[in-house]
């Protein structure tokens, strides 16, 4: 075979005297070794490795109207597509490593923190005053403001102004928010076209999935997942998963969109109530097209993002973005005050269960949460399942508070899908008690009577064994001994949800209750 090969090599260029001069090729310019043109993938300077097999997408939880959600389920999916669970845990914690790496430049970062949090207690305890106080400086600055009890006031407000506006296009930057509200789906069926403009959520809308992440929406998928969208709906090579042309492509595509809309909507960062300003955090700039461009301006803010003052920006800008992405600042930090010059701008201020919420001793202080998605980076089941598999707006450990808030029933699974490790807690800017407010949940879950039955005789038997210290030291005795003697085949049961996925740890020789009774009980 190689001697065939050699045979018909390319000839060198003094061999290339002897062809006719009209059929002669373009000068080779592959490398020679030995006296002997290479082949292009010897030639290259990186080994050239067939293209891996395509793993497709795993998709997330299945939703079947009020039934309970079962993240599990769609997480046991997402841990058996290896590629894309690796990619995800790698690309979330190396976020998280680099949020450390910012935290440890601060010398002052606690005290930031206990700032921020300070001063969202203080805005959230007195809330009533300080929208009041952003309300009359907004009007004041020329801008109409609206009130929306839920999702479907502020679906119908928006869609008010643009029909009074006219306006059949709206580009829109990310915003949780307009996720809760179920906006793009009311859109459409109003006949208005939504084009979302930053890019991971434009991948999201183009794949008709919800944002996994509330930081980096499409965070979950694979260079290769992106080409076969766009290559699906804008036309590009699906081959080709340079992010480079894919990011350009995109551009691309949703410029003249954009320069053509008739409407543009953002969501908000803060809401200031001393100026009746917001400001927008975003790394593309696409928020300040879509308040900028179009004549008007539709901003969705949640009443939870008011503070006082001006000068309180300055602690919650230092946080978010190194607790986000482990980066000092985002790119663009805009301050929108009221309509540009000749246009009219619109903000919606909407409540969609946080009154309520307010209303929870245990759940208030969740509130204060600034989505940096810090706790999402941390947490080791969102890194592993997706956040698409928690079936919810929100995902990680944030979302398991904030889930059940909206429908206690269908995200009544969700605070059991969390090791309670704390780490959440931990990289929360602005000191939320995570950890705590989960297993909070799981207590409201149980005296509801939400739990599936195999939960319930679990606790049950959980609860006998240890409220009976004899009954439990026989049980761990028996356990250890079973674990070290009985066949592969009797312990990993369908029952046995922890070895379903890993192997279950050797028991100790010994149990710490008998070494302290042996080495340290007073005799
Ligand atoms: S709960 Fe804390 S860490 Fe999680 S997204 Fe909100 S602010 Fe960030």
């Amino acid at each position: 075979m190689n001697g065939i090969e050699k045979d018909t090599q390319p000839p060198l260029e003094a061999e290339r005297t002897i062809l006719h001069p009209e059929l002669a090729a373009p000068p080779d310019e592959s490398p020679v070794k030995n006296g002997r043109r290479l082949q292009h993938a010897e030639g290259a300077s990186h080994p050239i490795h067939p293209p891996p097999e395509r793993e497709p997408q795993p998709r997330g939880a299945r939703i079947r109207g009020n039934h309970r959600v079962d993240q599990t389920e769609a997480a046991e999916r997402f841990i058996a597509s290896p590629a894309h669970e690796k990619m995800h845990d790698e690309r979330l914690w190396d976020l998280r490593g680099k949020r450390d790496r910012q935290m440890h430049s601060i010398p002052e970062w606690e005290e930031l923190r206990t700032l921020a949090s300070a001063i969202k207690e203080h805005t959230l305890t007195h809330l009533d005053q300080y929208l009041e106080q952003f309300e009359q400086n907004a009007r004041a600055n020329g801008v109409h403001v609206h009130w929306a009890k839920d999702g479907e006031e502020h679906n119908r407000i928006v869609h008010g102004v643009l029909r009074d506006h006219g306006a059949k296009t709206l580009i829109k930057s990310k915003s949780m928010l307009t996720e809760e509200c179920g906006f793009r789906p009311y859109m459409a069926a109003a006949g208005i076209e939504v084009i979302e403009t930053d890019l991971g959520e434009r991948i999201q809308q183009l794949d008709n999935e919800d944002p996994s992440h509330v930081v980096v929406p499409a965070v979950h998928k694979l260079r290769g997942d992106v080409a076969q969208v766009f290559a699906a709906h804008l036309g590009t090579d699906p081959m080709d998963d340079d992010v480079h042309h894919l990011a350009e492509a995109q551009r691309q595509a949703t410029r003249p969109l954009i320069l053509n809309a008739q409407a543009g909507m953002t969501g908000c960062n803060f809401a200031i109530a001393e100026t009746g300003g917001i400001t927008v955090c975003t790394n593309e700039g696409n928020a300040d097209l879509s308040a900028n461009v179009p004549n008007l301006h539709i901003a969705s803010i949640g009443i939870e993002k008011v503070i006082p003052r001006l000068e309180h920006l300055a602690v919650f800008v230092r946080l978010l973005s190194r607790s986000a992405l482990g980066s000092p600042i985002t790119q663009y930090t805009s301050h929108i005050r009221g309509p540009r010059a000749g246009g009219e701008m619109h903000m919606v201020l909407v409540d969609n269960g946080r009154s309520a919420r307010l209303e929870q001793d245990k759940f208030w202080t969740s509130l204060k949460c600034i989505r940096c998605g810090a706790c999402m980076n941390t947490c080791p089941v969102y890194r592993r399942s997706g956040g698409l598999s928690y079936g919810a707006t929100y995902s990680g450990p944030i979302g398991l508070i904030i889930d059940p808030s909206f429908n206690r029933h269908k995200y009544s699974a969700l605070p059991f899908s969390s090791s309670l490790n704390g780490s959440c807690s931990n990289v929360c800017p602005v000191k939320i008690n995570i950890h705590e407010q989960i297993a909070a949940w799981r207590q409201v879950m149980a005296e509801n009577h939400e739990l599936t039955l195999i939960k319930k005789a679990a606790m049950k038997a959980a609860g006998v064994l240890l409220a009976h210290p004899v009954l439990y030291r026989a049980a761990i005795t028996s356990a250890d001994s079973a674990l070290n003697n009985l066949p592969r085949f009797a312990i990993y049961i369908r029952l046995n949800a922890w070895g379903r996925h890993r192997e279950v740890p050797h028991a100790p020789r010994e149990s710490f209750h008998s070494w302290y009774k042996r080495n340290r009980s007073v005799p």
